[in-house]
């Protein structure tokens, strides 16, 4: 019986990675015609003020929902975008909606900053900061406009990792501000910290879930939020949901929150229409 449920999983196993395999080439074929088509969107979601709500950056994350195949999730999306090479083209199309939409709000006297994703993966590319400072020009979006959020879900070798200081420097030259993203599950914050400047460190969404549950969450987090401070970083957290959340946050001494508390990732009118409403 043991032996023929094993043979069972075996071949449901093998099922699986098939359909798998087929789903990823299927997600490829269907992202190259919507990045030639300009089928993906972006949305925004308020990094605010700890203290006074104030809205003072939207993250852009990627929309996609495809004709034949519905919505394909970040989570699904990101992971073969970036085995196939093609996160480049997705990051050189939110980084160009994101600049646009900067300069707009700007002109309409809003001041708030737009924030992007790279992976740290991304870098590997010698010409990333050049295209970024060619999208700025193009797009008459001024540095200081756009922040990056940088993850670190994989190892590089040394020479990549060389290649991504002297870029991330180039940009802060420029002034641009980089955020550490997920951190505490990245791959190596703490490095990464020592030898790229970061501005601000960003509290990974599972620690903040955890915070109500136990104390030694709370120890964590508010170790988390403390060690932030203590190397003059701003401290960002994501996935707030709750007020209690808020609440002790603030009283570790985090700067900023983001996450459904205050606003899901929207569309850019509904954060024209929120930044209008909180001004007058
Ligand atoms: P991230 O950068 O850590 O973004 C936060 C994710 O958490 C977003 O998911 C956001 O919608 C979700 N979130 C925000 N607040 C809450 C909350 O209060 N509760 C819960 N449960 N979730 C919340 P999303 O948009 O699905 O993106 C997932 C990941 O995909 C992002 O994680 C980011 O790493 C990646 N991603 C999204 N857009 C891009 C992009 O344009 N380029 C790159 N390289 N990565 C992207
Ligand atoms: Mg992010
Ligand atoms: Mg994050
Ligand atoms: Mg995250």
């Amino acid at each position: 019986n043991v032996r023929e449920a094993g043979g069972d999983n075996i071949v449901s196993l093998s099922n699986a990675t098939h359909k798998a395999i087929n789903r990823k080439s299927i997600i490829e074929k269907r992202l190259l015609l919507a990045l030639d088509q300009q089928n993906l969107k972006v949305f925004y979601q308020p990094q605010v003020d700890i203290h006074t709500g104030k809205i003072l950056a939207v993250e852009a994350l990627v929309r996609w929902e495809d004709d034949q195949i519905g919505v394909v999730k970040p989570e699904e999306l990101i992971p073969i975008a970036e085995e196939t090479g093609l996160i480049n083209n997705i990051g050189t199309f939110v980084i160009e909606e994101a600049c646009k939409q900067a300069v707009k709000w700007h002109k309409e006297g809003l001041d708030l900053k737009v924030t992007i994703n790279l992976s740290v993966r991304e870098f590997r590319d010698k010409n990333m900061a050049k295209s970024i400072l060619t999208t700025l020009e193009n797009t008459q979006c001024p540095a200081k406009l756009i922040q990056i959020e940088i993850t670190e879900k994989f190892a590089l070798e040394a020479e990549a990792e060389t290649s991504i200081i002297k870029q991330m420097r180039q940009l802060e030259e420029e002034g641009i501000v980089f955020i550490l993203d997920d951190f505490g599950t990245g791959y190596a914050s703490f490095r990464y910290m020592q030898l790229l400047p970061i501005e601000t460190l960003k509290i990974d969404q599972t620690f903040i879930q955890s915070l109500l549950q136990s104390e030694k969450a709370q120890r964590l987090i508010h170790g988390m939020v403390q060690f932030g401070k203590s190397m003059n970083l701003t401290v960002l957290a994501e996935g707030v949901e709750t007020k209690e959340q808020q609440q002790l946050l603030q009283e570790y001494g985090c700067d900023a929150i983001q996450g459904y508390l205050i606003s899901k990732p929207v569309a850019e009118d509904v954060i024209t229409k929120l930044m209008v409403s909180s001004v007058n």
